[in-house]
């Protein structure tokens, strides 16, 4: 059997991550997930992304709103398991409010999460994958990191930031063997979408399926969320072999929203 590859995806306790985690684990490789749960809270989401799978995932607890954890966080990784082969940069938090309302306590909290968590794993994982000659980086992004909606300034920001980022890594690395790719997510079904829903059906006192069609994927022409699996299945494709020429680019799993 192929060595397996040392991949950590952070924030991978829920939704995209857990899926990206979950699906790395399968094929058969060794995952480091990461959230700000306890090891116990965190019980459930490993149990998930570990079902019946070679290596059980390891877990490594930090709160990438903190520069000094995230740094942390890759050199724990790369103690432990000697390398980080594929990293994942998911982690990501959202605050719909007008920009003067976002307190700057939470601008600098959603670029701490998104972007800075991002720039510390990376430049901590690159000197390994560079003597290895080989290393996979996946930005989760999103739509917002190629449009803008009102009332997302941070969020909107910091993702065109991510994808800023992406871009200048991948021509930094370009010669040795390492891609650097941003995945650029619509509307994604996970808890705290589903959670959004069920609030939003309440009060706007439609159904469930209306408030998705009429409120939520109003930007996303398919009229359907995108699935975790499916962002999870293009994570996995970035890191194989055949992928290696694709460098320094958005990948969008939009329903067709960024076509407008
Ligand atoms: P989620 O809330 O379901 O999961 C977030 C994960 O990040 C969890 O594992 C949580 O523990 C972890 N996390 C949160 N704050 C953290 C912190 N301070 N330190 C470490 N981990 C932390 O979110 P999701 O919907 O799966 O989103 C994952 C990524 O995908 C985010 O970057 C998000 O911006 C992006 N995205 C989501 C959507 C969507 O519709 N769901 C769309 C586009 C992009």
């Amino acid at each position: 059997a192929p060595e397996p590859k040392i991949v950590l995806v952070t924030g991978s306790t829920s939704g995209i991550g857990l899926a990206i985690a979950r699906r790395y684990a399968q094929a058969g490789h060794v995952v480091a997930v990461n959230g700000i749960e306890t090891p116990d809270g965190a019980g459930a989401a490993l149990a998930e992304i570990g079902a019946g799978a070679q290596y059980a995932p390891a877990y490594f607890p930090a709160d990438l709103a903190d520069g000094d954890q995230s740094a942390a966080l890759a050199r724990s990784v790369i103690q432990r398991f000697g390398r980080i082969d594929v990293l994942v940069n998911n982690a990501g938090i959202q605050k719909v409010a007008a920009i003067e309302d976002i307190a700057p306590a939470d601008f600098a909290r959603i670029v701490s999460v998104s972007l800075d968590s991002a720039y510390h794993t990376i430049r901590l994982a690159l000197p390994g994958m560079k003597a290895r000659g080989w290393g996979r980086i996946v930005n989760v992004a999103s739509a917002h990191g190629l449009r803008a909606s009102p009332f997302k300034a941070a969020y909107v920001a910091t993702k065109h930031a991510v994808v800023g980022l992406t871009k200048s890594v991948a021509l930094e690395v370009a010669e040795h063997g390492i891609t650097c790719n941003a995945i650029c997510p619509g509307y994604v079904w996970t808890p705290l979408v589903a959670a959004q829903v069920a609030d939003q059906a309440r009060v706007h006192g439609m159904s469930e399926d209306e408030v998705i069609r009429t409120v939520m994927l109003a930007p996303q022409p398919t009229r359907r969320f995108v699935q975790t699996e499916e962002i999870a299945e293009m994570a996995f494709y970035l890191a194989g072999d055949p992928a290696r020429s694709i460098t320094g680019t958005t990948i969008s799993i939009d329903g067709g929203w960024t076509a407008k």
